[in-house]
């Protein structure tokens, strides 16, 4: 390991770290107009501690197989803090309590430009830009924001490449536009933890047709986080009154005793009683009910009644006519004439045992008649 004590002197050009362990402290590095004030390379690790500065234009890369752990240093210049250039995945940085600070205040500076497939760990320290400036671009690589406050016109800024991985799980992200902007990404990029907070916008905006590529499942947020970061049915965030915050938790989508809204002739939609989100699903209907003339059903859950249909007509057992379907008896059965003198008769009937008496009552006058017939058919051929 090697020490590099500057006795508080400054350093100009562009440093390279190509092998070893390099400590470098107590002093000022400034880079060139063009490159880095250091560079580490090959396999090596640099380490910025203990009132080291950095100035000039550009301050820190990682490339190739490399390590730079940034301690208790104070970079702050005009254009890139931090950087990685033609790194492998092995490259790493890692932000322990340093100071990163761009001043440029355009749009193209940033605090940390991380667009290779190296990691960058941030623990504590703060990444920051002034002005236009943005405190992390983000194009692809593992980056970890654990802790620390990183901050600019928007904290973080995603164009990610498919196969990168970004995870929040601490500290601040704190844009004076907005926390996040979202420029459409491939890669997984997840809040789990931290505090997102913009001032202009929020805490996320996106550009026109590139919103949503970001998984929210935790943290807190200084607005509500919009649906389209949230895990569709699974996420849901709302607002902490103490700390004035919303945060974001798992749920599950409750509907009993939540509200039903009648959709169409087939179905309703159902709502969240926790998130509000609804889904649409067929009727529960009852059983057909009769209103006289028609029968039809009814969904228990949002009312609605379906269409009103003709009874179907049959005979039962009794002699009723019913609707199969609904059960309603459209027609009862005749019941025998109902008179005092009938009440007489048929119970001097049921005396002379049952109904026989009544037949033989009819068969007598069908009797009297055929005879009556035989004596004027008679008389008539008596008369020619
Ligand atoms: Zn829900
Ligand atoms: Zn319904
Ligand atoms: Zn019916």
């Amino acid at each position: 390991m090697i020490t590099l004590d500057l006795n508080g002197k400054t350093l100009t050009g562009e440093l390279v770290v190509k092998d070893g362990t390099v400590v470098i402290g107590n002093g000022t590095l400034r880079s060139s107009d063009i490159g880095y004030a250091v560079t580490a390379k090959g396999e090596s690790t640099l380490i910025l501690d203990g009132k080291a500065k950095v100035v000039g234009n550009k301050g820190v890369c990682v490339s190739e197989s490399s390590r730079i752990i940034l301690k208790n240093a104070d970079i702050s210049v005009v254009n890139i803090a931090a950087a990685c250039e033609n790194s492998t995945a092995y490259a790493e940085l890692t932000i322990k309590g340093a100071k990163l600070k761009v001043t440029g205040g355009a749009a193209s500076d940033c605090a940390v430009k991380w667009n290779s497939s190296a990691i960058l760990c941030v623990e504590s320290g703060t990444v920051t830009a002034d002005g236009n400036g943005i405190g992390i671009q983000y194009n692809k690589g593992n980056v970890e924001i654990k802790g620390g406050v990183i901050g600019g016109k928007y904290a973080l800024a995603l164009d990610g490449a498919s196969g990168s991985a970004l995870t929040v799980s601490g500290g601040e992200l704190r844009g004076t536009a907005a926390a996040v902007y979202d420029m459409g990404n491939d890669g997984d990029v997840r809040i789990v933890g931290g505090l997102i907070k913009g001032t202009a916008d929020g805490a996320f905006a996106a550009e026109s047709g590139f919103s949503g590529s970001v998984k929210v499942l935790g943290g807190n947020f200084d607005e509500t986080v919009p649906k389209e970061y949230l895990q569709k049915g699974e996420y849901i965030s709302e607002l902490d009154k103490n700390s004035e915050t919303y945060y974001v938790i798992a749920h599950t989508h409750t509907y009993e005793g939540g509200r039903y809204e009648q959709f169409d002739i087939g179905s309703h939609n159902k709502f969240c009683t926790i998130c509000g989100e609804s889904v649409r699903e067929a009727h529960v209907w009852s059983d057909y009910i009769s209103d006289g003339d028609t029968h039809y059903r009814e969904c228990s859950l949002c009312g609605r009644t379906s269409m009103h249909l003709k009874h179907t007509e049959e005979l039962d057992e009794a002699g009723n006519t019913v609707c199969p379907i609904c059960n309603d008896v459209i027609v009862e059965a005749e019941k025998p004439a109902d008179t005092a003198a009938s009440t007489e008769e048929s119970s001097k009937a049921e005396e002379n045992g049952g109904c026989s008496s009544v037949v033989s009552g009819g068969f007598a006058v069908v009797l009297v008649i055929m005879a009556l017939t035989a004596f004027f058919g008679k008389k008539r051929v008596g008369a020619e």
